[in-house]
C-alpha cells in the first residue's frame, strides 16, 4: 500500500517538490495552497484539469475535518463544533466572537495523556496526535462553516500541544503563511499544563506567540494532587522556564487558574499564589497576568465550583498584591463547553447504542 500524501500539512515549497515529483509545474503549489486554505476541497478546484483532480483525490489524504455536531449557545452565541477526522476520531473546537475579533479554540490531540484530575479530555487517555493539517483544518473548517474570518487562535482544546510539538510548530508556520490564513503569531496563544522541556524548546523558536500556563495551584503538594505533570517538573522548574521564555521572547506570560471549591480557592491560596508569582517574576519586571475560571463540573471528577463571590474575592487578593487578574466569563455553559465534554458525551452515546 502506498501512503497517501497529506497535502494540507505541506508548506508551499514542499508542495512544489510534490508537484514536481508527479510531473506537474511548480506553480501548482501556490494555486493549490491558496485554494485549500480558503476551504475548498481538491474536487472543488476547477482550474485544475479533471484528470489532475482525480489523481489528487486518489493519492492524497482529505484531512479537512467534517462538522459532526454543532451547538450554538443561546446565552452568548458561542459555537462548539464536534469535528470528525478522516479516520473517524472526533475532536472539539470552539468559535467565539469578541470585540477584538473572532477566536477559535482548537484541539491538539485526540484525547490527552496528561491526567489532570479535573479535566474531561484526559479520561480515556490519548488516542493519537493531530497532524499539522488537522490543527489547521479546524480553523479552515470553522471559517468555511461560519462564513467569517478567524483572527485569533487559542490552543486550549483537547490535548497537550507541547506533547505534539513538531506538528504544532508546523501548524504555526502553515497558519501564519501570507498565502494562507496569514494569522499573526501575536494572535495565537498556546496553553500548556507545564511541559517544561517543551517550553524551553519553544523559547528557542523565538516566535512571538503568547504562552499560557495552566497553573491551578501554587505549591507542589497541592499541584501534584491535581496535575500529575507536576511530579516531573515542579512549580519552581515551571516558573523558571516561564521566566526564560519571557527573557527570550519579551512576551507577557499568562497563567490559568481554575478554582475548585475547597481545593485551591481560599484566601490563603490566593495569598500564596501572589507570593509565589511575585517571588518568581518581580525582580525581572516580567509582565504576568492571571486568568481565573471556576471549574466546569465534569461528572466523573466530582470537583465542585465555588461561588461567584469566592472567585471575585480571590481576584481582589491578587490585585491588592499588584497582580492583574481577570475572571474569565464562562462562555457556552449551556453547550458542554468544558474541554473534552462534548467528545466524551459523543463517545458515551456511541457505547450505549
Ligand atoms: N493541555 C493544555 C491545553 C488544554 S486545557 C493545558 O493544560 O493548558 C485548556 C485549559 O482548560 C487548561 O487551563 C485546563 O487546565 C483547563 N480545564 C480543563 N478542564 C477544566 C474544567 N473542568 N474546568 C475548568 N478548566 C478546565
Amino acid at each position: 500500500m502506498t501512503t497517501k500524501v497529506d497535502l494540507y500539512s505541506l508548506l508551499p515549497h514542499e508542495l512544489e517538490d510534490y508537484f514536481l515529483s508527479i510531473g506537474e509545474p511548480k506553480f501548482r503549489a501556490k494555486q493549490v495552497f491558496v485554494r485549500l486554505h480558503k476551504g475548498e476541497r481538491i474536487a472543488d478546484i476547477t482550474n485544475l484539469s479533471k484528470a489532475l483532480r482525480e489523481r489528487l483525490v486518489a493519492e492524497t489524504l482529505d484531512t479537512l475535518p467534517n462538522v459532526e455536531e454543532k451547538h450554538v449557545s443561546k446565552i452568548d452565541g458561542m459555537v462548539k463544533y464536534l469535528f470528525r477526522l478522516y479516520d473517524g476520531a472526533c475532536i472539539e473546537s470552539v468559535f467565539m466572537r469578541y470585540k477584538h475579533g473572532n477566536t477559535l479554540c482548537i484541539s491538539s490531540q485526540v484525547g490527552c495523556r496528561m491526567g489532570c484530575k479535573f479535566c474531561a479530555s484526559t479520561i480515556g487517555g490519548r488516542v493519537r496526535d493531530l497532524l499539522p493539517s488537522e490543527l489547521l483544518g479546524q480553523v479552515i473548517a470553522a471559517e468555511r462553516d461560519s462564513g467569517e474570518r478567524i483572527s485569533n487562535i487559542v490552543m486550549m482544546g483537547i490535548g497537550e500541544p507541547l506533547d505534539n510539538y513538531d506538528n504544532v510548530i508546523k501548524f504555526l508556520q502553515l497558519v501564519n503563511h501570507p498565502d494562507g490564513l496569514n494569522i499573526g503569531y501575536r494572535h495565537i496563544s498556546l496553553s500548556t499544563c507545564g511541559v517544561v522541556d517543551g517550553i524551553n524548546k519553544l523559547a528557542e523558536e523565538n516566535l512571538p506567540i503568547t504562552l499560557s500556563i495552566s497553573l491551578h495551584a501554587a505549591n507542589d503538594t497541592r499541584r501534584s494532587e491535581i496535575m500529575p505533570i507536576n511530579n516531573k517538573w515542579g512549580v519552581s522548574d515551571l516558573l523558571s522556564a516561564c521566566l526564560s521564555y519571557y527573557k527570550k521572547t519579551g512576551r507577557r506570560i499568562s497563567f490559568e487558574y481554575t478554582l475548585i471549591s475547597g481545593k485551591n480557592d481560599s484566601e490563603a491560596d490566593a495569598t500564596e499564589l501572589a507570593n509565589v508569582l511575585l517571588g518568581a517574576f518581580r525582580s525581572s519586571g516580567a509582565p504576568i497576568h492571571v486568568n481565573l475560571i471556576r471549574v466546569n463540573e465534569v461528572k466523573e471528577t466530582g470537583f465542585k465550583k465555588g461561588t461567584v463571590e469566592s472567585v471575585n474575592a480571590f481576584a481582589k487578593t491578587l490585585e491588592r498584591r499588584g497582580i492583574t487578574a481577570t475572571v474569565r466569563r464562562r462562555l457556552g455553559s449551556d453547550v458542554n463547553a468544558a474541554c473534552g465534554q462534548l467528545r466524551r458525551s459523543n463517545l458515551l452515546n456511541k457505547e450505549e447504542n
